[in-house]
């Protein structure tokens, strides 16, 4: 369809690049390619959500194009998120594993340093490489990639100020915001991040050399995933959470627990229950003044540099919403149905602009969903079965209820745990820490969640969210013949103690 049309649009889009400030300033008049033929779907953001959704889009034969504003594609998580923090924890973890466990499995290794710059090129690397493969897979799928920042004139009709110079108006049958989220700041205003000293998770991973002392002030996934990089290469690291408990929204009380063992025997401190007051930078030190979460005991500590890690909230500024009628909620978050339609109509939103955990993958859901209902008018994301990880060493990765949820719902449920401690090939790998854990429907054994801490938990929470998609039972898992010797032997023996008994413990 259209063939000529879209070669056409190639082209256009094509010159743009090559030419932009002429062109960009003759689109001002005409559009781009637009006023004869509208888009059938434009995408804002070319994250993981924004990105999926325009790949997916063309896929299905839509004439699709994707705004964004940074000069590269794959969003947070590519630039800035996933890729660049599991790129430092890969490295990271190598690293101290070299200086600190070689030696007792036979591998002995001299004078074995740190070479910040080339680790944090590796980390560019990686995301250079990640970022243009998504740019080449728009050209592969005929999206048109426009480099600039959006807003609406009108529900069809979005002004991009081009990233090159110049402005151009296009026009599209729907329109799927998928905008993202940004660092939070720190409540109040208290502590001013100046990506240096006192960072956001995005500073993080730039330091330029390794901090003496860090304070992590936020213990959930990203402050524990970057507080554990920045331990491993030598910092001393302490995590400072409001919270009785460390792992952020959804992680189980009992792994949470057994988590914060196995950091702090690693080396990283916690202060829980602990309130963040201010953090001041004098003499090349930041000073960070806390008190009890309930109030009285204070305290100040001393940092070289530190990570405020309390949180993302959604990017929505400068979109011009009012304008059209979408309507966000007091976090700030655009408001959606089921069918992810904001208050607009032919708007939709995914991903971290709206409701939901900030996850890369569900965005990635959401993308493809929102586009089958643009084109089907069928698309459904379950979420009860979203995984989270973290990538810390041991991960830990869940999925469906914790055992405090269903308490809580009055749900009467059975566990099944299984030790690695007992699993051949994680005692045969020297890396047996952890547990996975089975809950289980009391009268049907159904499973209703599972939480893993342990090597390679979050390859393995895969099965658990497959077992919940299929609405599967314990039973049904255990009689699945997993290989031996593997660390999925592991899964399968929790499901076997949830309605019966292990074999290897
Ligand atoms: C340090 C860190 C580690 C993380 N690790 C993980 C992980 O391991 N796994 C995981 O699942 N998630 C992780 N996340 C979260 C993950 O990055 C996000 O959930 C995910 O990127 C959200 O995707 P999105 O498409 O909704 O938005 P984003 O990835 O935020 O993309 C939105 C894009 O929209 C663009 N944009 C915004 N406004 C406009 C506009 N007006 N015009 C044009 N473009 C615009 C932005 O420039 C941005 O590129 C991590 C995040 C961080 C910060």
């Amino acid at each position: 369809m259209l063939q000529a049309q879209r070669a056409s649009q190639q082209v256009a889009v094509r010159r743009l690049r090559h030419a932009p400030v002429q062109l960009a300033r003759k689109t001002q008049s005409r559009g781009l390619a637009t006023s004869n033929e509208p888009y059938d779907a434009v995408i804002i953001g070319g994250g993981p959500g924004g990105y999926v959704a325009a790949i997916k889009a063309a896929q299905h034969g839509l004439k699709t194009a994707c705004i964004e504003k940074r000069g590269s594609l794959g969003g947070t998580c590519l630039n800035v998120g996933c890729i660049p923090s599991k790129a430092m924890l890969n490295n990271s973890h190598i690293y101290h594993q070299t200086k600190h466990d070689l030696a007792k499995r036979g591998i002995e290794v001299s004078d074995v340093s740190l070479n910040l710059p080339q680790m944090l090129k590796a980390k560019q690397d990686s995301v250079t490489a990640l970022t243009k493969g998504v740019e080449h897979l728009f050209k592969q799928n005929k999206v048109d990639y426009i480099k600039g920042t959006a807003s609406f004139v009108s529900p069809t009709k979005l002004s991009v100020q081009l990233n090159d110079g110049g402005s151009t108006e296009i026009d599209a049958k729907n329109i799927i915001i998928a905008t993202g989220s940004e660092v939070a700041p720190f409540p109040g205003g208290a502590i001013q991040i100046d990506e240096e000293q006192i960072v956001s998770s995005t500073g993080a991973l730039e330091l330029k050399q390794v901090p003496e002392k860090m304070v992590v002030i936020g213990g959930g996934i990203i402050g524990l995933e970057m507080g554990s990089v920045w331990s491993r290469l030598g910092a001393q690291v302490t995590v400072v959470e409001f919270l009785g408990g460390i792992g952020g929204v959804g992680i189980d009380e009992e792994i949470a627990k057994q988590f914060q063992r196995i950091l702090g025997k690693q080396g990283l401190k916690f202060m829980l229950n602990t309130k963040v007051l201010s953090a001041e930078k004098r003499d090349g030190k930041v000073y960070v003044k806390t008190e009890a979460a309930k109030g009285g005991k204070e305290d100040t500590l001393e940092a070289d540099v530190v990570l405020v890690s309390v949180g993302r909230r959604p990017v929505t500024e400068g979109l011009n919403l009012d304008k059209v009628g979408v309507e966000v909620d007091p976090k700030g978050r655009i408001v959606v149905d089921s069918q992810f339609n904001t208050t607009a109509q032919g708007i939709k939103c995914i991903g971290d602009a709206t409701f939901g955990p900030m996850l890369a993958h569900k965005a990635e859901e959401e993308g493809i969903a929102a586009v089958e209902l643009i084109k089907t008018g069928h698309g459904h994301v379950n979420y009860h079965a979203i995984p989270s990880v973290v990538y810390t060493h041991p991960e830990v990765a869940w999925v469906g209820k914790t055992e405090q949820e269903l308490k809580a719902a009055g749900v009467q449920y059975k566990i099944g745990k299984f030790p690695f401690s007992a699993n051949s090939r994680a005692k045969t790998n020297v890396d047996s820490e952890g547990q996975v854990k089975f809950i289980v429907e009391k009268e049907t054994d159904k499973v209703l969640g599972v939480h893993i801490i342990g090597p390679n938990a979050g390859e393995m929470i895969a099965e658990a969210v497959l077992a919940i998609e299929y609405g599967a039972s314990a039973e049904d898992i255990a009689r699945t013949c997993h290989a031996h010797p593997t660390l999925s032997e592991a899964f399968k023996e929790a499901a076997m103690a949830s309605y019966d008994k292990p074999i290897h413990f």
